[in-house]
């Protein structure tokens, strides 16, 4: 087998254990690979070995990729996980499958709007800023049920639920504890009566702890493809 397939399956084995540690049913859990930094071949790599959705941080970055790898497109699932500005929104609607960030209501109406009628509508989370950093990207939890009210609304975005991307934390323990604020936010939601389906928590380092705290989807980059040389374009 090939490296990044090793690595695939050395992730999934952790994903599965986790699940098991958690009393949770392995399936209730996807890898996202974030393929950001990494070429089309990195992709078409992990493809071949089983993977189907990847995450790119960077607009420009993730369209050269879709473009590149064109002939693989009715089986790979793209998900934009960066942060997105209006004037970038767009490309994005035409092309992705999902965006993980939207914080702003303005972007959501963007994407809604520029999403193709003859596509199936976008589907979309909310980027929660869980630990309150004033320059974090994200919507502060008080303010999240009325901005997925209002997204959950809009005719060509399906909102599908949460990310977050809580700082490396001390321990285990400290860590679960700010992805568990981003599940409470994920259950008042869901109280105020928006089925989701979809918490995106948690990455190479951290992944168990996210795991424990619920998430359904990993976003999972260096363990897959090796640690990146350069900053994301
Ligand atoms: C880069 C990135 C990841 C993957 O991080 P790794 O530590 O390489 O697993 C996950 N989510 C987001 C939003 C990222 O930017």
């Amino acid at each position: 087998m090939t490296m990044i397939g090793d690595d695939l399956q050395h992730v999934n084995n952790r994903i599965a254990k986790a699940c098991v540690t958690a009393g949770r049913n392995p399936g209730e859990v996807r890898l996202l690979a974030v393929s950001k930094t990494f070429g089309p071949d990195a992709v078409r790599e992990a493809h071949a070995a089983g993977q189907s959705a990847f995450g790119e941080n960077y607009v420009q970055e993730g369209l050269d990729k879709i473009e590149a790898l064109a002939d693989l497109r009715a089986t790979l699932e793209w998900h934009c996980i960066g942060p997105l500005q209006s004037n970038k929104t767009r490309p994005v609607a035409e092309q992705f499958d999902w965006v993980h960030s939207v914080d702003r209501l303005k972007i959501a109406e963007r994407l809604s709007a520029q999403r193709p009628a003859q596509l199936a509508p976008l589907n979309v989370c909310l980027q929660v800023n869980v630990d309150g950093g004033p320059n974090k990207s994200g919507v502060p939890p008080e303010e999240a049920v009325a901005l997925a009210l209002a997204v959950a609304a809009l005719p060509q975005l399906r909102l599908r639920g949460l990310m977050a991307i809580p700082e490396p934390a001390e321990s285990f323990d400290a860590q679960r504890e700010l992805f568990l604020r981003a599940h409470a936010v994920y259950r008042a939601i869901g109280e105020a009566g928006i089925a989701l389906d979809t918490l995106s928590l948690g990455m190479s380092a951290d992944l168990e702890a996210a795991i424990s705290a619920g998430s359904t989807m990993v976003r999972v980059g260096t363990a897959i493809f090796g640690g990146r040389a350069r900053k994301p374009a």
